[in-house]
């Protein structure tokens, strides 16, 4: 019995793809889990109607391939499916090999025919290949909660096997949903905020502001390093990095000192809008979460957005904290944003920063502040950096 002709079955869950529509993603799914996949020795990635093969050798490694598939976005289900002859012995051969490497103390096996010529029935296919099982492992049956279910699908021309099906993470494929711009500032939500949104097809092209010389290069290193995890998912992904402490600076002497977060916020997101037309984004998306701090309050989110032309997004605003440290937990973030660095927000922070400031009271506080001369000078100093995921 050659047991090598085996394959992963991938399914997604949107419903309502249609025409057009259902071959973009499948192209993009496709395209992203042979990004996945690089580096592994998985055979070939193929669209089928409604459905992805990735076919693999004898020797791939099935684990490693399970595991990057659990990560690709898009993916809501996929099992390993192997192809026997449309013979009773090789189907309980099959199941008896593929029984070999799992755990589990009672099974139940449920069977589909296509090819109604078959000269069993499907209950009698299934009870058949159970017994034999239940024979040779000493395993026992339950019909209702078994720890390990065997699907035998008989159809015209051979016969497929398959245990369990392993859950995927969901969402859309990276890149069906356009691009966006993420602010990215080392901190905790941030990085969550971006995954949430590449979890929902966007393609996320990072942000970062910061103040060396005035605070030291930490917050740098940790975005490098956010994005490059993000980039499990996002796959390649930019980061533009903006040298910010001079236009702090310049705030600082400038301007009343309780607005000055919320005026550092106006000019970043000035200079995102800028970025973002240039890398083509089509909205900025931010980690703020309603109340948090005190620049989140609504009034401030509001006097902060008065001055933006393109979409803020930010998935984050009704998450609790507990929530998006468990997120960020689960995701890989956690323990780099929770190294120390300073922020650019948090230099030269004032004592009282206002809580509620109107957009007539910024647009005011700004007024002395030539705006376009002070982001054209900025945007010189731009760098920009490609970062990717690494699986070594
Ligand atoms: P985070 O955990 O993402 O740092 P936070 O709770 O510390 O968020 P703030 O410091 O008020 O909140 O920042 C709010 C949002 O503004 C951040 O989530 C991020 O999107 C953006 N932001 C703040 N600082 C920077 C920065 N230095 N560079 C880019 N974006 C920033
Ligand atoms: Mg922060």
């Amino acid at each position: 019995m050659n047991l090598s002709d085996k394959y992963f079955v991938i399914h997604y869950a949107e419903v309502g793809l249609k025409g057009k529509n259902r071959v973009f993603f499948e192209k993009k799914l496709a395209r992203n889990i042979r990004l996945s996949l690089q580096g592994t020795d998985y055979a070939e990635v193929k669209r089928l109607h409604d459905r992805i093969i990735v076919y693999v050798n004898d020797n791939t490694n099935i684990k490693e391939i399970e595991k990057r598939l659990r990560r690709v976005m898009g993916v809501a289900h996929f099992e390993l499916v192997y192809r026997t002859k449309k013979e009773i012995t090789a189907i309980k051969e099959t199941a008896l090999q593929l029984a070999a490497d799992k755990t589990y103390e009672t099974l139940k096996v449920e069977t589909k025919r296509t090819d109604k010529t078959f000269p069993m029935t499907s209950p009698e296919v299934s009870s058949e290949v159970g017994g034999y099982l239940i024979q040779k492992t000493g395993t026992k049956a339950d019909m209702y909660d078994p720890d390990l279910r065997f699907w035998v699908n008989i159809s015209h021309n051979d016969a497929y096997i398959y245990t369990d099906k392993q859950r995927g993470i969901g969402g859309l494929p990276v890149g069906v949903s356009g691009k966006v711009l993420v602010m990215l500032s080392g901190g905790i939500d941030s990085p969550v905020a971006a995954w949430q949104m590449i979890k929902r097809g966007a393609k996320a092209v990072f942000i970062h502001f910061y103040s060396y010389p005035y605070t030291d290069k930490a917050s740098l290193e940790k975005v490098i390093e956010l994005a490059c995890i993000l980039s499990e998912s996002n796959y390649r992904s930019e980061v533009y990095l903006v040298p910010f402490a001079e236009l702090q600076q310049t705030i600082v002497t400038e301007t009343p000192t309780p607005f000055r977060v919320l005026l550092y916020r106006r000019m970043m997101t000035r200079i995102a809008q800028r970025v973002a037309a240039l890398a083509e984004a089509e909205a900025l998306v931010t980690g703020e979460s309603l109340a948090q701090v005190a620049s989140q309050t609504l009034t401030n989110l509001r006097s902060i957005e008065a001055i933006a032309e393109i979409p803020i997004l930010r998935p984050l605003i009704g998450f609790d904290k507990v929530e998006i440290i468990a997120k960020a937990e689960e995701i890989g973030t956690f323990d780099i944003s929770t190294q120390p660095h300073q922020d650019c927000c948090s230099l030269f922070v004032p004592k009282h920063p206002a809580t509620h400031a109107s957009v007539s009271e910024l647009d005011k506080a700004e007024a002395v502040l030539d705006i376009s001369a002070l982001v054209d000078a900025t945007m010189k100093g731009i760098e920009k950096q490609v970062v990717s995921f690494s699986y070594e």
